[in-house]
């Protein structure tokens, strides 16, 4: 079972991804950890994408094709959880032949559906612990530290990222409905597409996705 996750910044993605990653045993690959992963083997083809990766150049969609394919012969859990990939339509189709290819292909792309309105407040509102990296959100009564700027657990100040703001907000929003839309188009023609509702609790979340698969 293959499944893609697609989801503006903000929407859940990392917990859903966790979730259905112990729940199903899939193999959770980011492009990141994958291309380092191949650079380190030493082989030629790790050290061609070593080289491309420390030159800081773009790696292009058939070196990106290459990884996977070289990757998919030697991994051993071939259920993939695949998040950050495909970026474009081009990689879509090319990852589709490349699975056609091993008599696999993409079951479930789960597009998780947030307002723009709740993915402002969820990220305007973020506030982090210093200290151990734990989560609140000042916008969201449940999710406020019991003191102003104090986290609860270990009493350290919290603080806000730079990027948390309603302008890099509005920039990496924009971004995300122009490169996704294309990969929106591409799933829900090959009838893989699956919106979810996640303005819900993750655990409602969750037992939506689950149910669409255990559908089928
Ligand atoms: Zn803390």
């Amino acid at each position: 079972m293959n499944i893609i996750l697609l989801a503006p910044p903000a929407a859940g993605k990392g917990t859903q991804a966790e979730l259905l990653v112990e729940k199903y045993h899939l193999n959770h690959i980011s492009t990141g950890d994958l291309f380092r992963e191949v650079a380190s083997r030493g082989d030629e083809f790790g050290n061609k994408i070593k080289e491309i990766l420390s030159s800081g150049s773009l790696v292009s969609d058939d070196i990106v094709l290459d990884i996977f394919r070289k990757y998919l012969e030697t991994c051993e859990n071939k259920n993939l959880l695949l998040d950050g990939f495909p970026r474009t339509w081009n990689q879509a189709e090319l990852f589709n032949q490349l699975l056609q290819e091993k008599a696999d292909k993409i079951d479930f792309v789960f597009l998780l559906n947030v307002s723009k309105e709740t993915l402002k407040t969820r990220i305007t509102g973020r506030r982090l612990c210093k200290e151990c990296g734990s989560s609140y959100n000042v916008n969201i009564d449940s999710f406020k530290p019991k003191k102003d700027s104090i986290c609860d657990k270990c009493g350290h100040e919290l603080y806000q990222r730079a990027d948390d703001n309603e302008e890099s907000f509005e920039v990496r929003y924009q971004e995300y409905l122009t490169k996704t839309s294309p990969l929106i188009d591409y799933y829900r023609e090959k009838n893989v597409l699956y919106e979810i509702d996640s303005e819900k609790t993750k655990e409602e979340v969750f037992a939506d996705i689950t149910s669409i698969i255990e559908k089928r």
